[in-house]
């Protein structure tokens, strides 16, 4: 793909685009601008080069659009996407020759295998390679404690981050990018093959929009609405109370820097910062991802080991017909199944939610966090190594400042607390929809009157719980047991 001489025959600076989807407070592309050369954007699919973590179908599916959205934002500006799928280092290497560019730019990820990749590339590119942070408020190897050691909790974590100066936004001025005299060749969007082959995401585009534009429609949706109420309403999932905005940050649709400062906007000059408790515990929570990616960078082994060593003895049982139901939403415990489907169907779940469905797989089930994160990983579109990891590990009780394992979620409890009008599960488990509230989180405490007059018959229409509460607790209590006497 060819297209006419648009500037100057200077050498280009090729900018790899990767987590880092969008064209404003964009440090590499704001760089190679400023080195005032034809830029070339560029992306590159590189399955093996994520090492044990390739990207699940449900991210594909994200970044399809995020990519498509990107283009169009380049193309906007006199630009466009060049697409390319194969060994990193290869491709660049490649794209050099063929456009004689001098330079690489990139911003920087923070994955184990990506890490070790980028420092080979780094050091084997005969041309200037620049990298920079888009991902982060606060980058890990910037952040220690007071014994110079990485921080495990996250309280005082936080609290050291709140501290330092939180970098503005980085702008790139309006008007046309320069451009190469030719563009190299290009894959078109769809040989990249990241759509389902089967197709299995019809409820994802209602219930989000892949993009920077998508993203920052989301951020003022949230700041002007939600974020008020937010440290109330953030765990419950019946209502809209949180920003949904987890892929679009995987993604780099958006930055945290961007965030940041659409918060600080909402003060009005007030010098009141952050402006309400909502908007603290907010910000807190996009605290919580950095935490993850500070603990990701610091111990590079636990997407598949437990930070806490004594766990690795924890007795997990090995049960395909149980973790299906888990994945399939058909565990007879109504909040459970009513996650599970909603992940299925759209690719994201509430957070408290998340928290229960881990906590039903890992103490009721007794079935390892490892699984829980693989399918996961797989069926969240905004599946992403740090912030799974902390997830599933504190869940478990085996990450860093986790939840201590012997205390079980109640999904009956959990339910009624945080769905206590069941509209949650009404949503997800329609069969379950006619039940009134007091049983729809027990409905084999509902009289049979009532099971009969909602339609709703048990082991038939809807399952029987796939393990007693009460049992399913002493087990998980008996297990930790176990490695408490091999300590
Ligand atoms: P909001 O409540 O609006 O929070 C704003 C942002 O803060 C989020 O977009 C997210 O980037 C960050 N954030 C919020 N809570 C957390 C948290 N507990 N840990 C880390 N970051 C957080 N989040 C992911 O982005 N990817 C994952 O793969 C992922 N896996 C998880 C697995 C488990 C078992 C659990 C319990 C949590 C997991 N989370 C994960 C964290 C959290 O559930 C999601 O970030 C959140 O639900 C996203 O919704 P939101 O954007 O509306 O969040």
């Amino acid at each position: 793909m060819t297209s006419a001489a648009t500037s100057t025959p200077q050498p280009a600076t090729l900018v790899w685009f990767r987590q880092d989807l969008r064209v404003q407070d964009n440090p590499a592309l704001a760089a190679a601008v400023t080195r005032g050369r034809p830029v070339i954007p560029v992306y590159i699919l590189d399955d093996a080069g994520e090492g044990r973590w390739p990207m699940g179908g449900a991210s594909r599916w994200w970044l399809h659009h995020s990519l498509a959205a990107l283009d169009q934002a380049l193309r906007s500006r006199g630009s466009r996407l060049v697409l390319a799928r194969g060994e990193s280092g290869a491709v660049l290497r490649d794209l050099i020759k063929a456009t004689g560019a001098d330079a690489v730019y990139w911003n920087r990820r923070y994955e184990p295998a990506v890490i070790a990749r980028d420092k080979g590339l780094k050091a084997g590119l005969d041309v200037e390679a620049l990298s920079f942070n888009s991902a982060l408020l606060f980058e890990p190897h910037t952040i220690r404690n007071k014994a110079g050691a990485p921080f495990q909790v996250f309280t005082p974590f936080w609290k050291h981050c709140l501290t330092l100066a939180v970098e503005e936004p980085v702008k790139l001025r309006g008007g046309d990018l320069p451009s190469p005299m030719s563009w190299p060749r290009s894959l078109e969007l769809g040989a990249l093959g990241l759509l389902p082959k089967i197709p299995w995401d019809g409820g994802f585009a209602a219930a989000a929009a892949p993009g920077e534009a998508g993203a920052m429609s989301r951020l003022k949706q949230f700041t002007a609405g939600a974020m008020d109420d937010y440290a109330d309403r953030r765990n419950r999932p019946d209502v809209l109370g949180t920003s949904a905005l987890s892929a679009h940050l995987h993604f780099g649709d958006i930055g945290p820097r961007q965030i940041w400062a659409a918060v600080k906007a909402t003060t009005k000059g007030s010098g009141v910062f952050p402006p309400n408790r909502g908007a603290q515990v907010f910000l807190s929570e996009v605290g919580w991802r950095e935490f993850a990616h500070h603990l990701l960078f610091h111990f590079p082994h636990t997407p598949e080991a437990p930070l806490r060593m004594d766990f690795a003895a924890f007795p997990w049982v090995q049960d395909s017909v149980k973790l299906r139901a888990w994945q399939q939403g058909r565990t007879g415990y109504p909040i459970v199944d009513a996650g599970m489907r909603q992940l299925w169907a759209t690719g994201w779940m509430h957070n408290r939610v998340r928290m229960i469905v881990a906590s039903f797989l890992v103490k009721h089930l007794r079935i390892s966090w490892q699984a829980g994160a693989d399918w996961f990983w797989d069926t969240l579109v905004d599946a992403d190594l740090a912030s799974n990891t902390l997830g599933w590990q504190w869940t478990a009780g085996c990450g860093a400042d986790a939840a201590p394992y012997f205390r079980i979620f109640n999904p009956i409890l959990q339910g009624l607390k945080f769905d206590p009008e069941g509209d949650y599960v009404r949503r997800w488990v329609p069969e379950l929809a006619r039940l009134p509230a007091e049983f729809i989180h027990q409905p084999w405490e509902a009289p049979m009157d009532v099971l009969a007059s909602a339609g709703v018959t048990l082991g038939r229409t809807y399952p029987h719980p796939l393990v007693d509460h009460g049992e399913a607790r002493d087990a998980a209590l008996a297990a930790l047991a176990t490695i408490r006497r091999a300590k």
